[in-house]
């Protein structure tokens, strides 16, 4: 009889949670997962307030494109215009079903799901605030052999003047009324995916990042060439652009920049940064260590310097990525429990992630970066390919398209390959595959392309160009 009441307890019912709460109970284990069901249901930021209702917005606005493009295809008749509600009620009843999907899926498995706000308490203890049916405040108190931290992150807005008047990615979703003119704050994976949609569903949009080149970290060719393109598509991109002071007037929202330049606003979106959701959850009382920005700290098998206590995905602030939360639920579980009947224990490799931006258009991207491949193995062998789309010849679309490979020289490994275009993250998936397998150049060029498509040029680039255009 074990003293525990569970054998593991999962804080937070999002990607990671999810996954190894579900995966635990397969494996035959006592598991509860406790998260706050109110306004959102499970599944977590990616389900309820990112991924998801993103890539939905980013199929809108591209039906805008679609719409205008067709006129070049013989396609007639006046451009359809949006509505912004109805758009609003049909993703939030894709989400409820989705969080339903969640919820069923952990019944099935045997999770017993708690709705309530988790912290850890006394040893082996988790304390959970719920609410009584008659609407008071409860408690209840449990034991668990394990306890997993998987509560995520939360958006981060800096200190400025007027902070109180913007909006971050958790609200832009249901804004009452569609912002007309919209400000987007920041040069990351958020700023620019929101910049893009609002602008392709009829918003004008202003994005003010504060360095010198959005989505630093990528290759550089790739952040000028994305800007460019962004630009040309109508978003008003402002580099070098710090906001001073955020103001609410008659007409709306007025952005002052430190430049002395002003811009007008139906809706100011900050988009800089997420910060680990730790707040509450009773780490100091239990000894958690954490990094500075509040991160949970933890060992190749995410267990925290408690050792019946671990953590993963966003609170533990590594790569905040959906897929690598659900790799490193898995580590855990395997860890744990023992890995599936007949397979070895999983392991997480954080090289080579595949990744994609759901700007318009598109960019995907797996390995390293022009420069950090020249960091790493010294010599490196470039290729590239830019051009219009076939599809664009009829369309009237001025879009272009970019591939680029990055070659190790001395072994002719692809150590990097980068795409900004239509469809890159379907497109670099699969490329994903052979980069994980340590595909050449060679073996690049041996395999055939599949003709007419965009894709086909990763495998039929010749020759290399000068590094450093
Ligand atoms: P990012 O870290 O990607 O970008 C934050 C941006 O905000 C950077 O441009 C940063 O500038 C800027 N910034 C930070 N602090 C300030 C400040 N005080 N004032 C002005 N600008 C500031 O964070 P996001 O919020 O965009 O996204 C969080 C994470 O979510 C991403 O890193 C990504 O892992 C994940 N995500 C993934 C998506 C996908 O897979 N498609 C989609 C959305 C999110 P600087 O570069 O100068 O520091």
């Amino acid at each position: 009889m074990s003293p525990f009441d569970f054998d593991l307890f999962v804080i937070g019912g999002g990607s990671g949670g999810v996954r190894a709460a579900r995966m635990a109970a397969q494996r035959g284990a006592r598991v509860a997962l406790a998260e706050v069901l109110g306004i959102d249901g499970l599944g977590g930021t990616c389900v309820n307030v990112g991924c998801i209702p993103k890539k939905l917005y980013s199929y809108a606005a591209h039906y805008a494109e679609a719409a205008e493009e067709a006129h070049g295809y013989g396609w007639e008749g006046p451009a359809p215009t949006l509505n912004w509600q109805t758009l609003k009620a049909n993703r939030a009843r894709e989400i409820t079903r989705l969080n339903g999907v969640y919820h069923h899926l952990l019944q099935g498995s045997g999770v017993t799901v708690i709705n309530g706000f988790a912290r850890l308490e006394g040893e082996h203890g988790v304390g959970v605030a719920t609410l009584n049916a008659d609407g008071s405040a409860g408690h209840q108190s449990f034991t668990a052999r394990h306890v997993l931290l998987a509560t995520g992150g939360t958006p981060h807005v800096p200190h400025f003047a007027g902070r109180e008047h913007v909006i971050t990615s958790d609200d832009v979703f249901d804004l009452p009324d569609f912002p007309r003119r919209l400000v987007v704050v920041g040069g990351g994976y958020i700023a620019c995916e929101f910049a893009s949609i609002f602008n392709g569903l009829g918003a004008h949009v202003t994005q003010l990042y504060r360095g010198e080149q959005i989505l630093r970290g990528f290759d550089d060719e790739i952040r000028h060439f994305l800007a460019a393109e962004m630009a040309k598509a109508g978003v008003d991109l402002r580099l070098n652009a710090g906001v001073l002071a955020v103001e609410r007037h008659s007409d709306g929202l007025l952005v002052r920049l430190e430049d002395g330049n002003t811009v007008a606003a139906d809706a100011v979106l900050y988009a800089t940064g997420r910060l680990p959701n730790v707040n509450g959850l009773g780490l100091e009382t239990a000894g958690v260590a954490q990094s500075g920005q509040g991160a949970v700290q933890v060992n190749s098998h995410y267990q925290t310097n408690v050792p019946h206590i671990y953590a993963v995905g966003d609170v533990t602030a590594r790569v905040q990525l959906t897929p690598v939360a659900l790799g490193e639920a898995m580590v855990v579980v395997d860890h744990l429990f023992g890995p599936q009947a007949g397979k070895p224990p999983r392991a997480m490799s954080y090289e080579a992630i595949p990744t994609a931006i759901f700007t318009h258009p598109n960019v995907g991207t797996v390995g390293l970066s022009e420069a950090d491949a020249g960091a790493q193995y010294g010599q490196v062998t470039l290729y590239r390919s830019e051009f219009r789309s076939l599809k664009h010849t009829l369309s009237g679309s001025t879009e272009r398209t970019l591939m680029k490979l990055v070659v190790d020289t001395a072994t002719d490994r692809v150590v990097g390959l980068h795409m900004v275009g239509a469809d890159a993250g379907e497109i670099v998936q699969g490329f994903a595959v052979a980069m994980k397998a340590g595909a050449t150049k060679a073996q690049f060029d041996a395999t055939l392309g599949i003709h007419p498509t965009a894709a086909e040029e990763f495998v039929t680039m010749r020759e290399p160009v000068k590094a450093g255009r």
